[in-house]
């Protein structure tokens, strides 16, 4: 076969570049955004409004129970390994949300009255956890 370089090949044959179905690959693993995101801190819920239609409701102990921060994710496995550990993250009484903070489009993270802020939901967690609560 004989060989088709060309010293004077046009600036528009060159192949093209790899870049762009390279950054194309993360698109098909879309974040589940909600359409609508409500703290109702007298009641205590966080309510999610699902772009499917679907509303999540999470009250205070759903969410503290299920923190995902790797502190709590510990108190759990320990608690889980044996049932008199008492975990070192949960005060005798409820926590309360006194706030959230949307961080970038893919999470909410809780801020508590006990001041544990570093349980970061993201929202394909949050989706899962309303499905099993
Ligand atoms: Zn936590």
């Amino acid at each position: 076969m004989k060989s088709a370089r060309s010293e004077s090949m046009p600036a528009e044959q060159q192949p093209p570049s790899e870049s762009s179905a390279i950054g194309r690959h993360w698109q098909t693993q879309a974040p589940v955004v909600p359409a609508d995101i409500k703290l109702k801190r007298e009641q205590q819920e966080l309510i999610l409004s699902w772009p499917d239609g679907q509303l999540s409701t999470y009250t205070a102990a759903t969410l503290r129970r299920n923190c995902p921060c790797a502190s709590c994710r510990t108190d759990r496995q320990q608690q889980a390994d044996n049932p008199l550990h008492i975990l070192a993250n949960v005060p005798d009484q409820e926590p309360q949300m006194s706030g959230a903070e949307l961080m970038g489009n893919y999470a909410i993270k809780i801020i508590w009255s006990d001041g544990h802020d570093t349980g970061i939901f993201d929202y394909r967690y949050l989706r899962t956890l309303d499905a099993i609560s």
